[in-house]
């Protein structure tokens, strides 16, 4: 779902109110993280970084994003670019920018002016910069985020899964687990500085990466927190993060409220079928009672909870047993309203997406689940998932 991804981030985008109409023409607003532009007699929007690059652009009605892998995404999708022709696309933003400043030239606040000659005097090779910047940061790239954490801020605390069995994963499959050591994480926070200037400012929360990161244990996982919060804020939807109740140590519910204090508001947990023999058939644990006491008990601590579920993985002989098994799972769990269940079209490797039966398995579930459960159920295209700027 390309477009329809594009579009649910843009819709999530919140605005600050408009601080600087200068004319009907031109409509400028200022925001935590930057600026956006909209000059309807050049029929152009931009949307800008405080540091001057560009994130989002709109001209001769095409929509386009730039993703933090150096990647650049139209309402069409991926746009397969040559580096150079990259750098020519980043060229036509700054002259758009240099126009506006000449144009608009005493009628901008200097504010806004300031951010359009900061676009224009970026070097030429700020974003292949930038780009190397995100893989140091990232080495494992951001593959994926549960649809309502779009706009966090990742934070990479761990590589790798300690499962890394699920014959499904496009992401971690045989990837080893290991906690990013603390050598490395002063090279991943200067990175993330470098990307993130501002911190938070412009993110809705924080996610903590990237495959399971309740395998640490409490108290690293406390310390983390800690100094993830000290060093880039808190933002107002706090802290989530991926986690596998088969593949931690034991908790209590008094850890779970400790670190729901430090902002740990949402885990999502991979279920992705309640059928245990199915289950079984993709590398996961057979037995379901971990995951059951986990989401118990990030309940009783105030910690929403957030699981995944797959359609189209498994031949459609067996979807009837895995829709009654998941449903039924999900509805002994008694979520509510603050919980969310994701459920995702899958698709076989090879394959460049899922099949048509994998979406009406999945609208299948989500009608069934909606009558159920509390929780909001959203179908989710999780294989064209951008990391946006
Ligand atoms: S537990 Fe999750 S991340 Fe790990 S291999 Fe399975 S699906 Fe992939």
């Amino acid at each position: 779902m390309c477009a329809a991804c594009s579009l649910i981030v843009i819709c999530n985008v919140k605005f600050m109110p408009p601080s600087k109409s200068i004319n009907t023409k031109l409509l400028v607003r200022e925001l935590s993280d930057g600026i956006k532009f909209e000059s309807s007699v050049d029929d152009v929007s931009v949307r800008l970084s405080l540091r001057g690059e560009w994130n989002a652009f709109r001209k001769n009605g095409r929509f386009y994003r730039r993703c933090m892998d150096g990647r650049v995404i139209s309402s069409q999708g991926a746009l397969d670019f040559t580096q150079n022709e990259v750098q020519l696309f980043h060229g036509e933003i700054a002259n758009v920018c240099r126009q506006m400043l000449s144009k608009n030239c005493g009628s901008l606040s200097s504010h806004t002016a300031q951010i359009l000659e900061r676009c224009t005097k970026l070097p030429d090779h700020f974003y292949h910069q930038l780009q190397d910047v995100y893989f140091r940061a990232y080495p494992e790239g951001v593959p994926v985020l549960p649809p309502d954490r779009y706009r966090d801020l990742v934070i990479p605390i761990t590589m790798g899964c300690p499962n890394g069995q699920c014959s499904f994963c496009a992401f971690y499959r045989d990837k080893p687990f290991s906690l990013i050591e603390q050598n490395r994480w002063n090279e991943v926070v200067s990175s993330l500085e470098q990307l993130f200037p501002g911190g938070v400012a412009g993110r809705d929360g924080i996610f903590l990466g990237s495959a399971n990161a309740l395998a640490l244990s409490f108290v690293q996982l406390e310390s983390v927190i800690d100094r993830i919060v000290h060093l880039f804020g808190l933002p107002a939807r706090g802290v989530s993060c991926f986690g596998d109740a088969d593949r931690m140590g034991v908790r209590k519910v008094e850890q779970w409220q400790v670190l729901r204090d430090k902002g740990l508001v949402q885990v999502v947990l991979g279920l992705e079928t309640g059928a245990d023999v199915l289950r079984e058939r993709i590398g996961k644990s057979r037995r379901l009672e971990k995951t059951r006491g986990l989401a118990f008990q990030l309940k009783q601590a105030g910690v929403a909870v957030g699981l995944t579920v797959l359609t189209g993985f498994i031949g459609e002989e067996f979807f009837a047993a895995h829709k009654e098994a998941t449903c039924q799972f999900i509805q002994s769990l008694e979520l509510t309203a603050e919980d969310r269940v994701y459920i995702s079209p899958w698709f076989t490797d090879g394959a460049k997406e899922p099949e048509s039966r994998a979406y009406d398995e999945a609208h299948e579930i989500k009608r069934v689940l909606s009558g159920q459960t509390a929780a909001r159920v959203t179908a989710y295209s999780s294989h064209n998932f951008y990391y946006f700027s």
